[in-house]
């Protein structure tokens, strides 16, 4: 393995590896981009550059390195939003707690807020008391999507590295790592992927293609079927919904499982609660996530029936030009442009977990009065 193995993202790692070398380390970072193009393998690296004790850290090959990098090593901690928003209790029990923590074991800990915009006042306010007084060899980074978001209080005092989305010459290296081995599907899933190496995943995954190919379709049947097929969309995307939350149920389940199999005792039952808990919210996240992704989808495709015509722009729905065509032909560039618009505030008002069923019901009845004839 390479050292510093951050694909696509050479300006950041440049920045942290100078940091490093210069041992001028700042104790706050803003990682500033697109969710998932890299940010969690910087953290990790930065981890293993600060705690790995070869002459030219990291070394990437040592047992220091190999935990961060798989994050599981004790100095290195990613926290994620248990709700809609990092809550202040979190803030305050967990973050500031495990940053004045002493170490049990490595040099440096390092401290990573996954969607860091996801504080609300309270939060920020409480986490601010944190960065104004920062413990010795403490690191925190923090994954912000939308800069405007946070407050300038704690923007002023990170060091800002910016994170790119990914160019599709490494999206589609990926995707041949990832066993894509036919050119006009790996084509597809590299332009609908919109230089997120998260959804190229899910896109090469299992169904991920014919699940694009069914969001895409949403138009014309609404078009053609008018209001009665917004069920009927609603509900397809809720068995997709739950197809891909069932996995994620049988994976907590099995950890659960594998957990108790390596205890002599009956598990403690806050232990039991805790795991529980993650399970019931990765399931939640999950839940928005699909719903967003094929948001994502829907809003590739009416951009595409918005340049089709255009003769200029690259489509990104490559193989099927002609529905698009028929799509544009019929809604008109007026209806499209609202319709693009209805499905960006869907997509935003999901953020807050509103009724996700309702909303998209809501969202197909919107779209099919528009497009029905
Ligand atoms: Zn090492």
């Amino acid at each position: 393995m390479t050292v510093w193995d951050v694909p696509g993202q050479d300006h950041a790692v440049t920045a942290l590896r100078t940091a490093v070398e210069r041992d001028e380390v700042a104790h706050a970072w803003a990682f500033i981009g697109p969710t998932g193009v890299g940010q969690e393998a910087a953290g990790r690296w930065l981890a293993a550059a600060l705690n790995c004790g070869s002459f030219t850290p990291p070394c990437g090959a040592c047992d220091v390195c190999h935990r961060c990098l798989r994050g599981a090593y004790p100095a290195l901690w990613e926290f994620v939003p248990t709700g809609a928003f990092h809550r202040v209790s979190d803030v305050r029990e967990q973050w500031l707690r495990i940053a004045s923590r002493s170490l049990s074991e490595g040099r440096y800990k390092v401290l990573r807020i996954v969607d860091a915009d996801r504080m609300n006042d309270a939060s920020a306010n409480a986490f601010l008391k944190g960065l104004e007084e920062p413990p010795p060899r403490t690191v925190w980074l923090l994954d912000i999507t939308d800069p405007d978001e946070m407050p300038d209080t704690i923007l002023s005092r990170c060091r800002t590295v910016r994170f790119n989305a990914w160019r599709d010459d490494a999206l589609d290296a990926e995707a041949r790592r990832l066993g894509v081995t036919d050119d006009a599907e790996r084509a597809l899933a590299v332009r609908a992927a919109m230089g997120s190496p998260l959804q190229l995943r899910r896109l090469v995954g299992e169904q991920g293609l014919d699940d694009l190919r069914a969001h895409r379709a949403w138009l014309s049947l609404l078009r053609e079927g008018g209001p009665g097929m917004a069920i009927v969309a609603a509900r397809a995307l809720d068995d997709e919904i739950k197809r891909r939350t069932a996995a994620l149920k049988s994976a907590g389940k099995a950890e659960l499982e594998e957990l108790a199999s390596h205890s002599a005792d009956e598990l403690p039952a806050g232990v039991v609660r805790q795991l529980n808990e993650r399970a019931v919210r990765r399931e939640r996240e999950a839940r928005v996530v699909t719903a967003q992704a094929a948001l994502d989808d829907l809003a590739g495709w009416l951009r595409d029936c918005l340049v089709v015509g255009e003769g200029g722009a690259p489509l990104i729905h490559v193989d099927d030009a002609d529905t698009a065509r028929g799509d544009a032909a019929a809604l008109g560039a007026r209806n499209l442009i609202v319709a693009l618009d209805m499905v960006l505030s869907t997509r935003e008002a999901l953020e807050s977990n509103v009724g996700q069923g309702l909303t998209m019901e809501a969202l197909f009845l919107q779209l099919s009065a528009l497009a029905y004839r």
